[in-house]
């Protein structure tokens, strides 16, 4: 039985939790926020994303069943020892950090046995952080990992179970906590590094001036990453770094071989585009929910058109082609 909920931590995340909550118009049920900034304070109050606001610690955690931690990953520890006295017996803890093995082994050392820690970190969010870019439905069909504490209470993870996919509308995924960092390592983590020194290399060029004029939509795609939160990118990178430097190790040896590929004028520079092409439609597919479509030249025409509204008809046709192999370039005439 959940009659208050402290998030501590109003920022994006824990703003659009707090929004959310209040959407699902939940009877009899307290939301209480806490955070060390008062303009954040204020916002989450102005916005209805809370109920009621303290500054201190102490006074948000008081009778609070459901505690959602959503500061950044660092800031997780000191919260976390902090609480500690003023946590209610029997809570159920959770946090929202976007890496999860050092929080577990937080949670391990610094919470009593009577308090069950069910880590969290919602696949979704944005690369404007605080509260101003909170939003009700943030969460909506994200999956959100979940990492329970081998010793947590069932019920407990039933709590939070309940909070994700009833309260916030996301796709629970269970998963160990070192297994999570490895996964979101290549997809998640990864891609802010590439982000930033895209950025980082070419904005220290001296032709950057000129440069700069002319870059667009892919510059401005690639670069989205390194407009995320200083602080979180650091500590997401410091929490996760074994991981994510076997990835960066990957990815240099990864374009080591474009740069070589393309210096030898190789034709596999094509085909590796193309296994590029494949795997990105692959992957767009499966996260439509369309996995059946990569039998495509099986279907019957509404597969194709199907296809084509969601990728158009260049790829549709590029996905015929596909599924019959990749075609190599003609060898030059003798
Ligand atoms: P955010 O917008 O920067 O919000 C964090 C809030 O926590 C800020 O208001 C911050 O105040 C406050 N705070 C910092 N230390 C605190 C403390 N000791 N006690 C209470 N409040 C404190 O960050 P966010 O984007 O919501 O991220 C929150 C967590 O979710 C992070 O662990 C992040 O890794 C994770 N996450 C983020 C995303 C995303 O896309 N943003 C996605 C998934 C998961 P100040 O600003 O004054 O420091």
């Amino acid at each position: 039985m959940v009659d208050r909920i402290a998030i501590v931590g109003l920022g994006l995340i824990g703003g659009s939790i707090g929004l959310a909550l209040k959407a699902a118009k939940l009877h009899n049920v307290e939301v209480v926020g806490c955070d060390v900034s008062r303009q954040a304070l204020l916002e989450a109050k102005r916005r209805g994303a809370v109920d009621r606001t303290e500054g201190s610690l102490r006074e948000a955690l008081k009778g609070a069943d459901l505690v959602i931690l959503s500061v950044p990953v660092l800031a997780t520890k000191d919260v976390l020892q902090v609480a500690v006295p003023f946590l209610k017996e029997g809570v159920v803890l959770t946090d929202t950090g976007s890496t999860k093995a050092r929080v577990m082994e937080w949670a391990q050392e610094l919470l009593p046995p009577n308090v069950s820690f069910v880590g969290g970190h919602p696949l979704a969010g944005k690369e404007t952080s605080g509260i101003q870019g909170a939003e009700a439905t943030l969460f909506r069909g994200a999956v959100y990992a979940l990492c329970p504490q081998p010793s947590a209470d069932p019920e407990a993870v039933k709590v939070v179970g309940w909070l994700v996919e009833s309260v916030l509308g996301a796709r629970a995924f269970f998963v160990d906590p070192h297994e999570h960092d490895g996964l979101v390592a290549g997809i998640s983590h990864l891609p802010i590094i590439l982000s930033a020194a895209l950025v980082s290399c070419t904005s220290q060029s001296p032709s950057w001036r000129e440069m700069s004029k002319l870059a667009a939509t892919g510059f401005r795609d690639i670069s989205r990453l390194a407009a995320g939160d200083p602080t979180m990118n650091r500590d997401i990178c410091l929490s996760n770094r074994e991981s994510l430097a076997r990835w960066i190790d990957v990815c240099i040896q990864e374009l080591q071989e474009y740069r070589r590929l393309m210096l030898e004028e190789s034709p596999a520079l094509g085909e590796r585009f193309n296994k590029a092409w494949e795997q990105r439609a692959l992957w767009m597919l499966d996260r439509e929910g369309k996995a059946n479509e990569r039998t495509l030249p099986d279907l019957p025409s509404a597969g194709e058109r199907m296809s084509s509204l969601f990728f158009g008809d260049w790829a549709t046709k590029r996905a015929h082609q596909m599924m019959e192999g990749p075609k190599r370039p003609a060898e030059p005439k003798k």
